[in-house]
């Protein structure tokens, strides 16, 4: 059993806290590994090398911080199997799975890359005679990053790329539950060439997060979670005068009309609720049947989820396991209250068992049909291999339905009908939206995020929301001097 700790300030560090956590293989239900739990001097210890790092990592070129994100760009993308294998064992995705969420993580890199670009300020000249304007964006100083379970590379990959390349320096706070990926990233950065200190790892619970929170040498919090606990750190962190962009859970609703290609939909359906094992926020956890193609739908979906190899992620498994015992146990009492409730289960993962490894945290596809919207299964995010049908009459219902639910990250609609397409777009209350395809996750150089409780804050990840959110801007008028400028003048300054 390995033992998990820190990186601060270059190093690999213990800390001087005595509280640790297991970390778990959730294929196989074992222990490997024990993760020191920081305290609040352990927090401090990091948020100091940030902060001792900011003050030259500011004043680094343009040229030396792209050299360094090409440099860590390139390595990632050599040794991105290495990374993707790091994941699997902690966090029980499928290698494939593991190796998307690297690669999507390393177009946020590569994106950073161009950040001379995106740094670039406007300029006016000779706004009144003589007189220029310009803008200039400034790093903040040591910043925070706090990590879900369910993507530990790709979703701090979509914060710190850029705010190291506009000049930042970074306290990344992993998952407790796969912290490992993390410290894998800083030694990366490392050998990139970054300076000890703009990249630190602090590993642990809610008394490192509330510190990050709290003190003033973190100037703006990025975090990826839960509801609940998003909107506790936006209201924590900007009540402590940061920054904040705290992004939270989600319920995805897909829509299929009556004019679909049932097959491709099916195959979306099946793909987008069930990889990952449904651990994902972009996830389609509800599918909208409108009209009269309920039936034929579920069938299809129903027989490609029962054709899904469930198994270990570093074999030759489509799907893995779930993260933690506990939460398979509450993903199959959703499903035990769903049949209760009066939802049809037509196809069933409770009773699933892997030949050899009788201790993962198993739970095979589960489809329900006629689930309603006042049913937990329906209202709750499962955050499992759960895909519930909720039939509909007509298109607007669909939209009502979608639009009445309190998350708002992703939703997808399936036709052939542009018009319908175009429709959905408009008026849907969502964040993210796809057409005919399933999971629409924006690429890089567009911005990341939902709307009502999937995100709290006015700035979404990567993109020009994440430029904007890891700089501050400055205006500066300028006027060199010339004899003709002199004498007193106490009005307000006004254009000549
Ligand atoms: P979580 O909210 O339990 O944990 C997220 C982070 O918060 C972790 O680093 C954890 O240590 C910390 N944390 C947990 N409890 C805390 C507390 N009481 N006080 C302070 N910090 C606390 O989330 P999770 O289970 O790790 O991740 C799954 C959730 O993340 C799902 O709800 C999923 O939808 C969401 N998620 C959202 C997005 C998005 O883009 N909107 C992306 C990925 C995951």
């Amino acid at each position: 059993m390995q033992s998990i700790g820190h990186w601060i300030d270059g190093k690999p560090v213990r800390g001087s806290s005595e509280t640790t956590a297991p970390v778990t293989n959730p294929a196989t239900g074992a222990v490997t590994g024990e993760l020191a739990l920081a305290n609040v001097a352990d927090t401090r210890a990091a948020i100091d090398a940030a902060t001792v790092a900011f003050a030259s990592w500011r004043d680094s070129s343009l040229t030396r911080r792209t050299q360094v994100l090409f440099r860590f760009r390139e390595l990632l993308s050599e040794r991105r199997t290495e990374l993707a294998a790091v994941i699997t064992a902690e966090h029980g995705k499928v290698a494939a799975d593991a190796l998307g969420e690297v690669t999507r993580g390393l177009e946020v890199v590569e994106f950073a890359c161009g950040v001379p670009h995106l740094l670039k300020g406007g300029f006016s000249e000779n706004a009144s005679t003589d007189v220029d304007i310009y803008s200039i964006r400034q790093p903040l100083g040591p910043v925070a990053i706090i990590a879900p379970f369910n993507f530990p590379a790709m979703v701090p990959m979509w914060f710190f790329p850029l705010a190291i390349g506009a000049g930042n320096t970074v306290v990344l706070k992993p998952s407790e539950k796969d912290p490992s990926a993390a410290l894998w990233l800083a030694r990366l950065w490392q050998e990139a060439g970054l300076p000890d200190g703009v990249f630190n790892v602090v590993q642990g619970d809610k008394v490192a997060v509330d510190e990050l929170l709290d003190n003033p040498g973190i100037k703006a919090v990025s975090f990826v979670g839960s509801t609940p606990i998003a909107k506790y750190v936006y209201q924590r962190g900007t009540a402590a005068g940061k920054r904040v962009q705290a992004l939270g859970g989600a319920k995805n609703h897909m829509v299929v009309l009556p004019d679909a290609d049932l097959d491709l939909a099916a195959d979306a359906a099946v793909n987008a609720g069930f990889g990952s094992a449904g651990e994902r926020c972009m996830a389609i956890s509800v599918v909208v049947a409108v009209g009269g193609v309920a039936d034929d739908l579920v069938t299809r979906i129903s027989a490609r989820a029962a054709r899904i190899v469930t198994g270990d992620g570093t074999g030759g498994a489509e799907m893995g396991p779930l993260i933690t015992r506990a939460h398979r146990d509450r993903v199959a009492e959703y499903i035990d209250a769903g049949e209760t409730a009066g939802a049809r289960v037509v196809l069933d993962g409770r009773n699933l068992t892997v030949d050899g490894a009788p201790d993962g945290f198993w739970l095979g596809p589960t489809v329900l049909d006629e689930v309603t919207p006042a049913m937990s299964v329906y209202t709750d995010e499962i955050f499992g291999p759960v895909l519930s049908v909720v039939r509909v009459d007509t298109y607007e219902e669909a939209v009502a339905l979608i639009n009445a639910n309190r998350y708002g990250n992703g939703t997808a609609i399936f036709t052939n009908d542009g018009g319908a397409g175009r429709r959905f777009q408009h008026e849907v209350e969502v964040g993210m939206v796809g057409i005919n395809v399933p999971i629409p996750v924006p690429m890089a150089y567009f911005s990341f995020g939902g709307w009502k409780n999937s995100l709290f804050g006015d700035s979404h990840a990567h993109g020009t929301d994440g430029v904007h959110f890891f700089t501050r801007t400055k205006a500066v008028t300028a006027r060199w001097l010339d004899p003709s400028h002199g004498g007193l003048e106490l009005g307000f300054p006004q254009n000549k």
